[in-house]
């Protein structure tokens, strides 16, 4: 390994390959170290958003690993027992570019995407776990990695470590998250043949669908499921903010089996087998938690800059990509002044601000605080909704009108009818 490169990245997850490839095509001297191997133990919803890779490698998905082109999406109100649907399928989507919205699983993308950058020119270092910066007058100069010839130094350093984000803790732009701003998420894969998974999806060969749940999806806690579909197999997962986690003494493991046990969750996974199983942490604290994103010779990328949209449009990949190829971008300026100060990479906050990715945040920075002052519409209001939607359609020898008298009076009895406004305002902010 070479003693100094011009840019060292920290992480091989979508950020910190984008950066790498995005600086090996300019003839940057650049490596990235990953403490495994690139994808080995990465895990997330499934849904990659692919904007920012189209434009870098265009046509990416005739090369790249994806399971399938996302072209029907629906978002489920569960009570314990009922469901009502929303189901959007979108014909345009089944023709390229896919509305850039592939599933993916992260073992088989992360790695192709990280061999994209070292055929770039990227040094790409695996089992390298980096345990601390090399720090110089104030600034960030390269890191030290645990392992033999570890200490090696740059004119500056991208951190893509993804959510733990310790490094950045290390360099003071970051403190220990709160838990209201971290949500866990737990997954499994969970196997199927294939034509079973299009049969019941109602899809055709290469065609995905992304299923999200809500209202009663954990039993009347506050979060939400989720069933991705890949070619043979089911991404299946829940997600719970750590603060709810906490206060109600839940285990993560209770909520996924409640979730695959519901009859309107169940009936996709019956027969299948679990293949894998595995929990992650979501930084869900929206443009509010947003760090310090530079200081003179680092800047923070994807989730490390807690740079996810926590909407109901739940982007993450996309946003980690933007913000690789803004510092990449910032560092190739960066470079021909020879100035790798805190000033100079500021234009990498200004990329951002200028872009989606800060714009979004922005428009949705009141999501985190809204989600848990819902608690109404995890629990007792979508079992009133339901009950009242069911009785709407049970057919009786009695009149539509008495039907209708009795089912107000009793939705009246079991929810607030001032609350269900407020909640249901509140909900509309993530909506949107
Ligand atoms: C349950 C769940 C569901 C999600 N669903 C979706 C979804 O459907 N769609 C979507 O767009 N986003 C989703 N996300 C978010 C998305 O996964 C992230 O936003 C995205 O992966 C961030 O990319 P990143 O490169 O910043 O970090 P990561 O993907 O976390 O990559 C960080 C990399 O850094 C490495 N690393 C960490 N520390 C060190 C160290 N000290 N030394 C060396 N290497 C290190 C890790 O091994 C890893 O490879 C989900 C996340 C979770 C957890």
């Amino acid at each position: 390994m070479e003693e100094r490169f011009d840019c060292i990245i920290v992480g091989a997850g979508p950020s910190g390959t984008t950066a790498a490839l995005r600086l090996a095509r300019e003839g940057l001297n650049v490596a990235v170290f990953e403490r495994g191997k690139p994808g080995a133990k990465n895990m997330f919803g499934g849904v990659l958003y692919s904007t920012i890779l189209d434009k870098l490698i265009p046509g990416f998905w005739k090369e790249a690993p994806v399971e399938r082109h996302v072209i029907r999406k629906r978002f489920s109100l569960l009570s314990s027992d009922s469901e009502a649907a929303f189901d959007l399928c979108f014909n345009a989507f089944d023709r390229p570019p896919f509305n850039n919205s592939f599933t993916v699983l992260r073992a088989r993308f992360d790695r192709w995407y990280s061999e994209k950058a070292e055929e770039a020119g990227a040094v790409i270092v695996t089992g390298a776990n980096v345990e601390d910066f090399i720090v110089e007058d104030g600034a960030i100069r390269g890191v030290k990695a645990g392992m033999e010839g570890g200490l090696v130094r740059a004119d500056c350093v991208i951190c893509a470590e993804g959510v733990n984000s310790l490094l950045a803790e290390k360099a003071g732009l970051k403190k220990k998250p709160a838990p209201e701003s971290m949500t866990l998420g737990v997954k499994e894969i969970i196997s199927l043949p294939k034509e079973t998974i299009e049969d019941r999806f109602s899809l055709e060969d290469g065609q995905g669908a992304a299923f999200d749940f809500f209202g009663a999806a954990l039993g009347g806690a506050v979060g939400s499921g989720f069933i991705y579909t890949n070619r043979d197999t089911l991404s299946v997962g829940i997600g719970c903010p750590i603060s709810v986690l906490k206060e109600k003494g839940l285990r993560p493991n209770d909520l996924i089996e409640g979730f695959k046990a519901h009859p309107s969750v169940g009936r996709y996974l019956r027969g299948g087998k679990m293949e894998e199983f595995s929990a992650h942490m979501i930084p869900e604290g929206g443009y509010r938690a947003i760090p310090g994103l530079v200081r003179d010779g680092l800047m923070l990328v994807g989730d490390s800059a807690g740079l996810l949209n926590p909407s109901i449009f739940r982007e993450g990949t996309n946003l980690a990509m933007a913000s690789g190829l803004f510092a990449a971008e910032t560092v190739i300026e960066a470079r021909k002044k020879g100035d790798f100060s805190a000033k100079t990479l500021g234009d990498y906050v200004e990329r951002l601000k200028g872009s989606f990715v800060i714009k979004d945040l922005k428009r949705y920075r009141g999501v985190p605080t809204a989600i848990t002052s819902i608690p109404g519409l995890f629990g007792e209001e979508p079992e009133a909704i339901l009950d009242f939607l069911k009785g709407h359609f049970t057919v009786s020898e009695k009149s539509k009108d008495e039907i209708h008298s009795e089912l107000k009076k009793a939705f009246r009895d079991r929810v607030s009818m001032k609350r269900l406004f407020l909640e249901l305002y509140r909900a509309s902010k993530i909506l949107r």
